[in-house]
């Protein structure tokens, strides 16, 4: 089973090449936006619960998001890869990941992260804001994500970097040829 890590800020480009690559071979795309996005909007207990935090831009509670994560794992028997996107997001998150897949019996494969600059990405976020109209696409709330981004997610870089299995792709030009970029390290991870 591999299990891969997509990594980086807010308007990195997450999403869209984690439902590339999840196609391409198959594998299980984990967005934890989305299903949190999708409680909100089936005003679901959870999602009443979580509404007003995500439409500031803070995170949700680490133990909230442990036990979406823990259904997800035990909820997709026979998957032979998952693409996680979103998640972890702070430390304790990855620790708590660490746990959950040793019970699966396999660790992180690969985390792979999407380097785009920072004023790409506020750019990319307005437009966004614009065409798709998330609550949390606004200015004032574009700035807070990315601060939650810097304060609590970014020291995963470090965390993953030690497990060694962290590598960084250059996230700017068109998505098919940030595709064939991070494919080519997917491969080669594949077939160590
Ligand atoms: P995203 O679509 O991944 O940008 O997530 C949208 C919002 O959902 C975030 O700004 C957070 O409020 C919440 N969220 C998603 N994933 C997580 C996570 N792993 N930990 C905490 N909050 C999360």
């Amino acid at each position: 089973m591999f299990n891969l890590i997509l990594f980086g800020p807010p308007g990195a480009g997450k999403g869209t090449q984690a439902i590339k690559i999840a196609e391409k071979y198959n594998w299980k795309h984990v967005s934890t936006g989305d299903i949190l996005r999708s409680e909100v909007a089936n005003q679901t207990p959870l999602g009443l619960e979580v509404k007003a935090v995500m439409e500031s831009g803070q995170l949700v509670s680490d133990d909230l998001l442990v036990k979406i994560m823990e259904s997800v794992f035990t909820n997709s028997p026979g998957v032979g890869g998952f693409v996680l996107d979103g998640f972890p997001r702070t430390v304790k998150q990855a620790q708590e990941l660490a746990v959950m897949l040793e019970k699966i019996g396999y660790p992180v494969s690969l985390v792979l992260a999407l380097n785009v600059n920072e004023q790409e990405l506020v750019n990319r976020l307005l437009k966004r804001a614009q065409e798709q109209g998330r609550k949390d696409d606004t200015e004032e709330v574009i700035t807070n994500r990315l601060v939650q981004y810097h304060h609590h997610t970014k020291p995963l870089i470090d965390f993953y970097h030690k497990v060694g299995v962290y590598e960084e792709v250059f996230g700017e030009g068109s998505v098919d040829d940030i595709f064939t970029k991070l494919t080519r390290v997917i491969d080669r991870k594949k077939n160590l």
